[in-house]
């Protein structure tokens, strides 16, 4: 169910629950900053989420009220963990949906990665 994302952050939502060690995931990077999982339902062969440690909302969120140590650890982050899978050749993708029409679903910016295929025009 795509979410609204103008409410307070709910820190009761899957991913502060990953954050917080009450949920198990397969983690593949971990920092200060931000962690790294397997996606539960995988859309490519390779689907990685990257989230921030902050209780952000979604990407508007983040973008707006994060500090500049934590944008810039956080993008770190998701370049750090594609390279590290070695993705950049032959290349991949970073999606962030975000709000109803975006199409988000857990409200807690995460960055999709989506790597091992030829992945063609995905807009919808
Ligand atoms: P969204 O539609 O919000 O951009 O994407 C949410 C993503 O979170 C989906 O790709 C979904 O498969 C993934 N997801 C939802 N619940 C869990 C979970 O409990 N563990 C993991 N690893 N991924 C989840």
């Amino acid at each position: 169910m795509p979410i609204d994302v103008t409410r307070p952050y709910d820190d009761q939502n899957i991913f502060a629950k990953i954050l917080r060690g009450e949920i198990p995931n397969r983690t593949v990077y971990e920092d200060d900053h931000a962690l790294a999982f397997h996606d539960i339902n995988p859309q490519a062969p390779h689907h990685i989420l990257v989230i921030p440690k902050g209780a952000y909302v979604s990407w508007d969120d983040f973008s707006a009220k994060a500090s500049d140590a934590e944008i810039a650890g956080f993008i770190r982050a998701v370049g750090h963990v594609a390279r590290e899978a070695g993705m950049v050749e032959p290349g991949y993708r970073l999606l962030a949906n975000i709000g109803a029409d975006g199409g988000q679903e857990v409200p807690h910016l995460h960055i999709h990665i989506f790597a091992g295929k030829p992945l063609g025009l995905m807009i919808a």
